[in-house]
């Protein structure tokens, strides 16, 4: 299937590994042109080189915190100078700090709401008004099962992150004229370093970490990073021109309800 993704722009923020760094290497494999962050310039560069290396696509690497709203403007201004515009946006970062009630002190949920809710509003604020002039648009983002089933132990994923699917929802009819679409991607447990991460919190060797953790998805492993972004560069791509508002799951089969 051809995706028409060639020569799209395709910018995704926190991108030096995991998930990220597999949906920006699936675009560059499309024909896409990426643009990539995180907050270790270092790590950024390397992560381009190997996208450029395998898939031979055009990469922007650049240093940026997406909790900082500077850095959030001068990375899509980049982009923006650099390509052209931006056709696609997938707004990542990494999750608020696991933590019960007891635990957690205003300021760590005034950040977990900066790093999962604001950032995203952020971004999409920044690249809406290229997308609006290209008359097109495809605004993902990264988030957790927790929009859809709290996750034991992670409060502040749980009661943030369903807010990103009320913006991305709100917006689905302001922006639909524009062509713009808003689906948000929800991982179950994917293997990477934050997964894997789980390990020595639990008190665990990786290996039964990772066979105990899959016991209950009910396609009994842990999800690659690979699988996670075919799904959203299916949502990305013009096959999915009529697929906005929607908050899907790449989860196993972990979410036991219906919706
Ligand atoms: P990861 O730890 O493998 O990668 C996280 C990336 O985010 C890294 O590149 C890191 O440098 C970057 N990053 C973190 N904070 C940033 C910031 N403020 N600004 C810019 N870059 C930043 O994580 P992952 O597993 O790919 O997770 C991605 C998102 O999905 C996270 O929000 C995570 O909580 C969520 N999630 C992951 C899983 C899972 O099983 N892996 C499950 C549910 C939700």
């Amino acid at each position: 299937m051809d995706f028409g993704l060639k020569g799209k722009v395709a910018l995704v923020t926190a991108a030096s590994k995991g998930m990220g760094k597999a949906c920006a290497m699936s675009f560059a494999a499309e024909g896409a042109r990426v643009a990539i962050c995180a907050r270790t310039e270092s790590d950024v560069k390397t992560v381009a080189d190997e996208i450029r290396t395998k898939t031979g696509a055009e990469v922007l690497a650049m240093r940026a915190d997406v909790t900082n709203a500077a850095d959030v403007r001068a990375f899509v201004g980049r982009t923006v100078e650099t390509f052209g515009g931006v056709d696609i946006l997938v707004a990542n970062a990494g999750g608020p700090p696991r933590g019960g009630l007891d635990e957690m002190t205003d300021e760590q949920w005034h950040a977990a709401f900066d790093v999962t809710v604001v950032s995203v509003v952020r971004l999409i604020r920044e690249v809406v008004p290229s997308m609006r002039r290209r008359g097109w648009g495809r605004i993902l983002t990264i988030q957790s099962v927790s929009v859809k089933q709290p996750v034991d132990g992670l409060l502040l994923s749980n009661a943030t992150r369903p807010g990103v699917a009320g913006l991305m929802k709100t917006l689905v009819p302001e922006l639909g004229r524009d062509n713009i679409t808003f689906n948000v991607v929800c991982p179950g447990r994917i293997m990477t370093d934050r997964f894997l991460g789980g390990a020595k919190q639990a008190g665990l060797p990786v290996d039964d970490y990772v066979a105990k953790s899959a016991t209950d998805v009910p396609l009994r492993r842990i999800g690659t990073p690979e699988e996670f972004a075919n799904v959203v560069v299916f949502l990305a791509s013009e096959r999915a021109s009529y697929v906005t508002g929607v908050t899907i799951q790449v989860d196993g089969g972990v979410v036991r309800g219906i919706l």
